[in-house]
């Protein structure tokens, strides 16, 4: 997973983005008076993020934002004056353009098409404007996502501003002769804490990895297997295919040791079937 950098302004310049939309609904003065409490969970969030303390004090907060008296300004603010309108539209967009490579961090699969909030909107009102919370994501992963925030530390969603999961290798393909399709697992490394194994595993499954991996490497494949073909048919050696897929594994580690691709091509240098000539009949 490639994973964008933090916004670089806060939740007191969102604010100002969407001061022209909240002083036509004559609340700015309503907003601008609580911004010293935005700003305080703004920077608790930072500082719950950075310790890996996120869940817990989000946890602790919902219960009273739920229904605090603004939720609904607040959340109007963010649909309409963030998302909407010009000035804020404009942050809204360096929150999205922040993706690597225009890359939904959640997947790797898909063009980041939207901006989501980490801790729901819905139970996080004084979070709803808050940029630390937004985070750039593709359409499928923000509908899979569950709009409820996660109770128990197995299931928190990885934040992409506050976590890096390194070059650890987790996401593992095999090439599946029968059915003739890569199949994708996570298998995460032994020394990984047992929470951080479980909520890889939740984070492949809530986001159905499985089985968009499977469909997105049919056209991997489908761009590739003639290629392979005729390599074979030159050299009559499975082993200068391997290393011909190898050199293109190389590259796309060094690009994201856990994308899909990078793991496809993995199960494609490591399967005699494909490498003997099955490249004909995967996906086919
Ligand atoms: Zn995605």
């Amino acid at each position: 997973m490639l994973w964008p950098q933090a916004p670089q302004f806060d939740v007191e310049k969102v604010v100002e983005a969407c001061r022209a939309w909240l002083t036509s609904e004559e609340a700015y003065d309503t907003v601008r008076k609580r911004l010293p409490e935005l700003k305080a969970r703004e920077k608790a969030y930072r500082v719950a993020g950075e310790n890996g303390k996120l869940l817990s004090l989000l946890l602790a907060y919902r219960p009273a934002q739920r229904f605090d008296r603004h939720a609904k300004l607040l959340k109007d603010a963010y649909t309409t004056a963030f998302v909407q309108r010009a000035e804020g539209r404009k942050l809204y967009d360096a929150i999205r353009a922040a993706a690597v490579h225009g890359s939904c961090p959640l997947c790797g699969l898909q063009q980041v098409a939207q901006v989501d909030h980490h801790a729901p909107k819905a139970d996080f009102p004084l979070l709803a404007l808050t940029p630390l919370n937004l985070v750039p994501v593709c359409g499928p992963c923000n509908q899979g996502k569950s709009s409820k925030l996660a109770t128990s530390v197995t299931e928190e969603a990885f934040h992409p501003y506050f976590e890096d999961l390194g070059p650890d290798r987790w996401l593992h393909a095999q090439i599946d002769t029968d059915e003739r399709v890569a199949v994708f697992e996570v298998r995460p490394p032994a020394e990984w804490d047992e929470v951080k194994k479980r909520r890889i595993g939740h984070h492949f499954e809530s986001h159905d990895l499985a089985c968009r991996y499977r469909e997105a490497a049919g056209s991997v494949v489908a761009k590739r297997r003639r290629r392979d073909a005729e390599l074979l048919e030159q050299t009559k050696s499975p082993a200068e295919v391997r290393a011909h897929i190898r050199g293109d594994v190389d590259s796309h580690a060094a690009h994201d040791p856990n994308g899909y691709e990078t793991a496809l091509l993995r199960a494609l240098a490591e399967s005699t079937w494909y490498l003997g000539g099955g490249m004909k009949f995967l996906y086919a």
